[in-house]
């Protein structure tokens, strides 16, 4: 994927519209231009409203013809763009088309992605732009769009070529100082190289973080409705979708599996399971269903605690030494609050507990509102970029490897070595967030999951 052959595709959507775009992207393609229009000559990001004619010189279409030229254009490459009208058959002869006056010069289909793989290779896009090309079409939310698009203007990849900027700065303090042995004992005094780093560090974390709650608006937010038989769970899954996706009875132990549904908070997709009550059976099935209970809890980012407010015995609280549960954000929701008096329900608000009910509708939103805010988001609010779950790893990598090279800062100068190793293996996985230490399966995998076109 990764040759130079000239090579083009329809690049809107299938189907039809009132618009369809060709794009062909290749080294140089002026002469493509003239043939495909029967000899006109381009001027370059001008729009030309010109004939497209078929082998027998029959009419195609009308079309706007623009010819980019290299460097500037979305590949790098010269580009030429067929904007016709948007109907399959019309597109599909175009193309061909294309294909035909190109053959001498290798044009070929383009593979998913591979327009926007060329714009990287061609440095009109680092890899975490090029990612947020993807994630703005994709976007299944206003929210999320908005935030790709400000991931696509570089927001983000300035954040983390700041960082990797001070990185490099220490890095070469302590390069330079591993070559001249004799002043490796003051050096960490010297230029202070602890609270460099963990400045560094610090700052990493703050983008760490936002990146991660940004994850949330493509990745979604995993939360687990857990608690005893018949308080309430599927209603109040019921209650916060405002609709009948999950079975209600009275009959302890009727949801035996898992049910997953995603809700839009605004914008940040929510994945709800609501989980089969965790208890001891001897019931084949229902055991199963508890054991992805579990597996559920595993994976959850939230676990809402359901109790029924009028005996508030937590079904999580059972299971104490539940590795599952460990270090997991658990919020305790009592439910059927329509079921106990007004006094009590304010003396239950107090502290980490949220008083609901599912069938009055009581304190849902206030329950909306208390997830979006586990994702590190209130109602409203702009993300300054869309991270990925791939930038939220290696973000996380690079700053353990950061505190261990505070760690190695710590004992003078018998450790400067590692230390520069640590700094080297941090800076790497910064850089293969915007693609400067790439993997070639990497870039294969990443830019494979484009649509043609891209
Ligand atoms: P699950 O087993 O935890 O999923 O519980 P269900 O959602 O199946 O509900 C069990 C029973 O409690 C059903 O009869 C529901 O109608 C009832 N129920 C659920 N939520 C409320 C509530 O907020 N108030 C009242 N009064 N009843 C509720
Ligand atoms: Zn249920």
């Amino acid at each position: 994927m990764t040759n130079d052959d000239p090579i083009a595709a329809i690049a809107t959507a299938s189907g039809r519209g009132s618009i369809g775009v060709i794009r062909v992207s290749g080294k140089n393609l002026q002469n493509f231009f003239q043939a495909i229009t029967a000899g006109f000559t381009p001027s370059p990001r001008s729009a030309h409203y010109l004939p497209i004619l078929d082998a027998d010189g029959s009419l195609i279409d009308q079309a706007i013809v623009i010819y980019f030229q290299a460097p500037q254009s979305y590949t790098g490459e010269d580009v030429v763009e067929l904007q016709g009208h948007g109907g399959p058959a019309v597109m599909q002869l175009l193309l061909k088309r294309c294909l035909t006056i190109g053959q001498s010069i290798g044009l070929r289909l383009a593979e998913p992605g591979e327009f926007t793989l060329r714009a990287f290779l061609n440095d009109k896009l680092d890899l975490a732009q090029a990612e947020a090309v993807a994630d703005m079409i994709e976007a299944s939310s206003t929210a999320a769009a908005k935030a790709a698009a400000a991931s696509l203007s570089g927001t983000f990849s300035r954040e983390i070529e700041k960082l990797a900027l001070s990185i490099t700065e220490v890095r070469i303090l302590v390069e330079a100082t591993l070559d001249f042995p004799e002043e490796e004992i003051e050096f960490i005094e010297k230029y202070q190289v602890r609270s460099r780093l963990a400045s560094i560090k610090e700052q990493l974390d703050v983008v760490l973080t936002t990146s991660r709650q940004s994850s949330y608006l493509k990745e979604g937010l995993k939360v687990v409705l857990a608690g005893e038989p018949n308080v309430g769970k599927s209603s109040l899954l019921n209650a916060i979708f405002g609709q009948d996706i999950a079975i209600v009875t009275d009959i302890a132990g009727t949801t035996r599996d898992r049910i997953r549904e995603t809700l839009d908070i605004d914008g940040v997709p929510i994945l709800m399971t609501d989980t089969a009550g965790l208890r001891q059976t001897t019931d084949k099935i229902e055991a199963i269903g508890i054991e992805r209970s579990w597996q559920a809890i595993a994976e959850a980012d939230l676990i809402l605690d359901i109790v029924d407010a009028r005996q508030p015995n937590s079904l999580l609280e059972q299971w104490p030494n539940q590795p599952e549960l460990a270090n997991k954000a658990i919020v305790r929701v009592n439910n059927k609050s329509d079921l106990i008096n007004e006094k009590s329900i304010h003396l239950e608000e107090i502290g980490e507990k949220i008083m609901v009910s599912a069938k009055s509708g009581y304190g849902i939103d206030r329950l909306k509102s208390l997830i979006l805010a586990k994702a590190g988001r209130q109602l409203g609010d702009v993300s300054p970029w869309l991270g990925r779950q791939r930038h939220v790893l290696a973000l996380e990598s690079a700053s353990r490897h950061l505190d261990r090279a505070i760690e190695h800062a710590m004992y003078d100068d018998r450790v400067l070595d590692l230390l520069a190793e640590e700094l080297r293996l941090a800076h790497d996985e910064l850089g293969t967030i915007t693609g400067t230490v790439s993997a070639d399966d990497m870039l294969g995998h990443i830019f494979s999951s484009f649509c043609i076109g891209k």
